[in-house]
């Protein structure tokens, strides 16, 4: 199984300068640090020095000598990508001296992408192969469209969001892996608990990967759904996080693993990433993640868990009258169903045990400690079925509302 990535090659050229410059002012910079760049050279690097066997195709202009070479340098074969005679794609940064930046991009020769192009790649490659594709080059709604006849395994990294990705067909694809902010600007879904469902409902057959920075990744197949903790890390620069993830995470499928393990060795990955300064330089070879994987440790289950009751009573605390799962889904960054499964492991209840119960234990507090009628007392903890709360009341404390406010607590 072969994998092509379909994508950019950029240069990132770093001015530092005091301050950034606004409009109308001219400032000399004091420094040019020129780095090469782009979603789509960051992510082949990542691939191949995961150990995959990746072709980049794409288009570099008549000053991107040096992306070649880089690429080469990490073993991704580069004998598909064309060269043209414009600019290449590049990006002007601008440094300040307090850490603050600002960015334009020119797409320049990662636009170039022509139907001819396109066909003189994919006919190299057959039904099977893994084709990996970001947004940062042109033609991507017909790359897709020409892939999926092939049968190709086609994977979105949906990066940047814009709209042009509004002509993919999202319905073609196998993969899509994505970040928080792009799951919810591709479902239109503000909560992540719902971008999710959205996501799925919309395209039962896709599979998601969905990063979640420090709080790591979950796999979603429409049948299962996996987590993995992010490692623990130093965090020094979370540049290309993303990008090493996903180059791992295919170069772990096309060797076979599974999406499970395919996740974690992608984890510790962009965990090592996260660790170092800069974009490709940062992406670790692949013996130095088999070496970490000795010495490094996940964000522990107990500190998840702990994390996650400390988010559970807060959140319950807040949104007594209002709570709901998706809510506290919202809260954690897992799906609602996910979520309903973890509480139960993690507290032996329900969600809806756990809000009675604290409805009706801030409701003895109110009983004990207001002169409000009970009444306003079940409306106030968010019942509208007094019968039902009164039960459980009963239930708790072993007498009714007003017996428990005439004898309080014995
Ligand atoms: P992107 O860079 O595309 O925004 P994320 O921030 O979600 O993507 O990061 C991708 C993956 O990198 C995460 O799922 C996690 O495994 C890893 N990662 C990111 N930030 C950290 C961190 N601070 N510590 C450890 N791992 C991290």
């Amino acid at each position: 199984m072969k994998i092509l990535n379909f994508g950019s090659c950029n240069i990132d050229y770093v001015y530092s300068l005091d301050h950034i410059v606004e409009a109308g002012e001219t400032e000399a910079t004091e420094r040019l640090d020129v780095f090469p760049g782009g979603k789509g050279l960051n992510q082949s690097i990542a691939i191949a020095r995961a150990g995959g066997k990746v072709y980049h195709a794409g288009c570099v202009g008549f000053d991107g000598n040096m992306l070649t070479e880089v690429l080469e340098q990490s073993g991704v074969d580069v004998s598909f990508i064309k060269k043209t005679s414009e600019k290449n794609g590049h990006a002007i940064i601008q440094v300040s001296s307090d850490g603050e930046n600002s960015i334009f991009l020119y797409p320049g020769s990662n636009h170039l992408i022509t139907e001819d192009y396109i066909d003189s790649v994919l006919e190299n490659f057959e039904s099977g192969d893994i084709i990996l594709l970001q947004n940062e080059i042109n033609c991507l709604d017909l790359i897709v469209e020409k892939a999926y006849k092939k049968g190709m395994c086609i994977v979105l990294n949906p990066s940047p969001i814009d709209k042009n990705l509004d002509s993919v067909d999202f319905g073609h694809l196998t993969y899509i892996i994505l970040n928080k902010i792009e799951a919810k600007a591709v479902s239109g879904c503000e909560r992540l608990d719902l971008a999710l469902a959205k996501i799925e409902e919309k395209y039962p057959d896709l599979k998601v990967v969905l990063t979640l920075g420090q709080k790591g990744s979950v796999f979603l197949d429409g049948q299962n759904e996996w987590r993995q903790a992010a490692f623990k890390v130093q965090a020094v620069d979370t540049t290309a996080a993303g990008d090493t993830f996903t180059g791992y995470f295919i170069a772990e499928l096309s060797r076979g693993a599974e999406p499970q393990t395919a996740l974690k060795t992608a984890s510790l990955a962009a965990a090592i990433s996260v660790s170092k300064m800069g974009a490709a330089p940062s992406i670790p070879w692949r013996d130095e993640v088999l070496e970490a994987y000795k010495t490094f440790s996940e964000n522990s289950v107990d500190e998840r868990a702990d994390e996650a009751r400390r988010k559970l009573d807060d959140y319950l605390d807040r949104n007594l009258k209002t709570a709901e799962l998706r809510g506290l889904a919202e809260q954690l960054g897992y799906s609602a169903v996910y979520t309903g499964g973890y509480i139960k492991k993690l507290t032996g209840r329900t969600f809806s045990e756990l809000l009675l119960d604290k409805r009706c234990t801030v409701a003895a507090k109110m009983i004990l400690e207001t002169d409000l009628s009970v009444g306003e007392i079940i409306a106030a903890v968010g019942y509208q079925n007094e019968n039902f709360f009164r039960k459980a009341f009963r239930q708790k404390y072993g007498k009714n509302p007003l017996e428990y406010r005439k004898k309080g607590v014995k």
